[in-house]
């Protein structure tokens, strides 16, 4: 029997039910108890949200259902960006008039090799006649960002809320939908709007429904979440989810000084206390921490940070996803040159250091990293960007 975490806070609504707890329910409707599997099956594992269409219930449980579901708080898609490379960004609308984003990103064989590629140390993937293109999905968990880093749009209209445990598997329900006919959903990561850590309840309420064997049952190392460095949150989720889900710190900088002039939560946590949490995480054999590193022009880019960062890492099992800076607008920050990527990246590997370069995906829908964003929020005032060396 799947284990359910014993801290994880009661479901708010219907898509948050785990198996056990639609039983519960139905038994208290009358109904009996294996109907739980069955409505759980429905939502999560085929996607289907509507009671009419759960064909192998009872009609007055369907009706029901219909009744007493609340799953109009569930997330809906209210457009869809295609990309001309293939990503496509869904525009989400809450039940109380907000919005968010999530993003599809198909991986073709010749483009994998990177952190949406999760490692397969196991390699147990099926053996497909015609394999399915690998789609990972880029998810979001709050409307809008409390962490203020200065070069990502998704904080720019300050936090609005935490997104629902239901909201955020409702996101890939609704991608799952999306997926175009040969590719498959196989990743799902954690770096769409907000910092999932900061809203640790729901994740971890989403962690485990997305998971769950009985439902849409993807491996937990097929699932990321990227942190800004929430070090209580860190060490709470390699002990709730034994360190099986893929971790991705954003780190960005090689040293402490560095680190708070770009992401504010280093001076509540910094580097330091940051690094020995990821030490301490309990990572399962053969794998790595993933560590984001956006590359900003004049600022962390140099030979010199280079190899300040490969000395950081040193011993950690890591992994690093170089991302040059993608633009966001009225922000003066820049990605450094292609010869500078190349440069970074060759003291990374004289030093032993894995890494690999994130390509630009979905750029001209604004899907990139850090460009989601809220629409039509009056936007922060930026106070300090970082000195630039020239
Ligand atoms: N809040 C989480 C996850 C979402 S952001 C976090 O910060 O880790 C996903 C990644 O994109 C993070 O590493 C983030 O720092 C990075 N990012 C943000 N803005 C960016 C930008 N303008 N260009 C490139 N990467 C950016
Ligand atoms: Fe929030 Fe992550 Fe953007 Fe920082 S990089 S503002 S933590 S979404």
């Amino acid at each position: 029997m799947y284990k359910v975490l014993p801290d994880l806070a009661p479901p708010q609504t219907a898509l948050e039910r785990l198996p056990e707890e639609w039983s519960a329910q139905l038994e208290a409707w009358g109904e009996p108890k294996y109907r739980g599997k069955q409505v759980f099956e429905w939502l999560h594992k085929k996607g289907v949200l509507d009671p009419a269409a759960m064909t192998n219930l009872p009609k007055s449980l369907r009706e029901r259902l219909a009744q007493d579901l609340v799953i109009d708080a569930a997330i809906q898609v209210s457009s869809v960006h295609d990309s001309g490379d293939g990503t496509k960004k869904l525009l989400l609308a809450t039940h109380d008039g907000r919005t968010s984003e999530a993003v599809l990103i198909p991986m073709p064989s010749a483009e994998r090799g990177d952190l949406y590629a999760a490692e397969d140390p196991s390699g147990d993937d099926e053996a497909e006649a015609a394999p399915a293109v690998p789609v990972t999905e880029c998810i979001s968990t709050q409307i809008g960002c409390a962490m203020g880093c200065v070069f990502c749009a998704s904080g720019l209209a300050g936090l609005k809320r935490h997104m629902s445990a239901g909201e955020i598997v409702g996101q890939v329900i609704q991608g799952r939908a999306h997926t175009a006919a040969g590719h498959r959903l196989r990743n799902v990561v954690f770096m769409g709007m907000g910092e999932p850590l900061h809203n640790y309840a729901a994740v971890a309420r989403a962690l485990t429904l997305l998971t769950h064997p009985e439902g849409i049952a993807l491996s937990k190392r097929r699932v990321t979440i990227s942190t800004s460095g929430l070090v209580p949150e860190i060490e709470r989720l390699g002990r709730d989810f034994g360190g099986e889900v893929q971790l991705a710190v954003s780190l960005h900088a090689p040293t402490d000084a560095q680190r708070s002039e770009i992401m504010p939560i280093n001076k509540k946590h910094p580097l330091p206390e940051l690094m020995e949490a990821l030490r301490r995480y309990p990572l399962p054999k053969r794998r790595r921490i993933t560590i984001e590193y956006t590359l900003i022009r004049g600022f962390n880019a140099s030979l010199s940070d280079a190899k300040k960062l490969a000395e950081l890492l040193r011993g950690l099992p890591s992994k690093v996803n170089l991302i040059p800076l993608n633009r966001v607008e009225g922000n003066p920050l820049e990605p450094p040159s292609w010869d500078d990527v190349d440069a970074f990246q060759a003291v990374l590997r004289e030093r032993g250091v894995a890494n690999f370069v994130r390509r630009r995906k979905g750029d001209d829908i604004a899907a990139a990293c850090g460009q989601l964003a809220l629409r039509n929020e009056p936007k922060r005032i930026r106070v300090a960007l970082p000195q630039l060396r020239d």
